[in-house]
């Protein structure tokens, strides 16, 4: 396919691949973070990990908008659906992610609920239209990336006067993730989680741009480069890494310059910002309570705010004890530490949220068999 093939070209990813270990130091070791759980599915679906050198460490972030929805926030929508009657549309993952009373939105449906699938906001938005005797509810999650959908739908319907529609923010925001993980006491004092460097998420940076990634590489002197979703994006950030750390400069470098700007998408940026304010708090799933980290709807569109209208209240809700999605979610530990991996816990099956969207970093390791003891050489791929 054109604009796809280019991208995933053999010979080029074996090139890059022995580019990074002529120039990676045997005296070292280079961990970097794919922040966004986009990269961690290409990572596993490509075999990226076994075509580097074994100085070059991947881990995995928090990047997985199901994977860091909490409990208590799926509660909230499953509450509004069964409780309250009314319509709640979201996307597709969200739908299987374990909630309490060994519930999800998906069983929730088997129980009666009327809970939708919806590929977009807009689809959301003509539900409710179509349905004006009925409240319905758009259980909106996601990174920066689909936070502007949001904004548009919430700003149609103040247009049009809708009176049954709702949304329940739960985006989160990707700077103030990445700033947690370096404040974190892994990162910072017991060193269990080295990071040299971050490969920065393409999509999200086509809205925000690339300047709001500076303040890591000047403050805590980690280079970013921001990377596209084919391997030989990924492949070619690696290899900028490398170079930023072995030439001991912390910058940030864009991979992804066929979209990606400083400034980023203006006009996404300001419906954003006319329809949504930072949250002071908010629970992450894996991060514990992250602060500024999140967005709320502005008292303005009051009248759109799920959580006003139905008086929700957060309830932080515990993980399965077993599951390690917390662990892994920080890049403490890695998927095959769990012992319900591949086991209790399968795609089929989740038992926790890391194992439910394709971009969640125990999926991709169950479904592209990264987990079974394969050693792929260079020459073999
Ligand atoms: S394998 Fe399942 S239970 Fe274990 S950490 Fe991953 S999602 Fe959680």
């Amino acid at each position: 396919m054109k604009y796809v093939d280019e991208f995933r070209d053999g010979a080029l990813a074996r090139g890059i691949a022995a580019r990074i270990a002529a120039e990676v130091r045997p005296d070292r070791r280079y961990s970097f973070m794919e922040f966004c759980g986009g990269h961690t599915h290409a990572i596993s679906r490509y075999g990226i990990a076994e075509l580097l050198p074994t100085e070059v460490r991947m881990i995995h972030g928090p990047g997985c908008p199901v994977c860091v929805l909490p409990i208590g926030r799926i509660d909230q929508a499953i509450g509004i659906a069964l409780d309250q009657g009314a319509i709640v549309c979201t996307y597709g993952d969200t739908m299987r992610v374990p909630a309490s009373d060994s519930l999800s939105l998906m069983k929730a449906k088997a129980r009666g609920a009327d809970i939708r699938m919806v590929y977009s906001a807009a689809d959301a938005l003509k539900i409710a239209r179509e349905n004006p005797a009925r409240e319905v509810v758009f259980f909106a999650i996601g990174f920066e990336t689909t936070t502007p959908p949001t904004a548009l739908v919430i700003q149609q319907a103040a247009k049009e006067d809708l009176k049954n529609f709702s949304v329940l923010c739960c985006h989160v925001l990707t700077p103030s993730a990445i700033t947690h993980i370096l404040e974190s006491a892994e990162v910072r004092q017991y060193g269990t989680v080295p990071i040299d460097g971050f490969v920065g998420p393409a999509h999200v940076s086509i809205v925000i741009g690339s300047g709001p990634y500076e303040h890591f590489a000047e403050e805590y002197r980690k280079p970013v480069v921001i990377a596209g979703f084919e391997p030989l994006d990924v492949m070619q950030a690696i290899l900028m890494l490398v170079r930023q750390v072995n030439e001991g400069r912390a910058e940030v470098e864009n991979q992804f310059a066929r979209a990606v700007t400083r400034e980023g998408n203006l006009a996404a940026q300001r419906a954003v910002s006319d329809v949504f304010e930072l949250r002071e708090r908010f629970e992450w799933r894996g991060l514990g309570e992250v602060p500024y980290s999140a967005l709320k709807i502005r008292a303005a569109y009051a009248a759109f705010d799920a959580e006003r209208r139905f008086e929700l209240h957060y309830k932080a809700v515990p993980d399965h004890k077993q599951c390690e999605c917390g662990a892994i979610l920080r890049g403490v530990k890695k998927p095959t530490d769990c012992k319900l991996f591949g086991t209790v816990c399968t795609p089929e099956n989740p038992m926790g949220s890391c194992m439910v969207s394709s971009e969640g970093a125990c999926a991709a390791h169950y479904s592209y068999g990264r987990f079974r003891d394969v050693k792929v050489t260079v020459e073999a791929v």
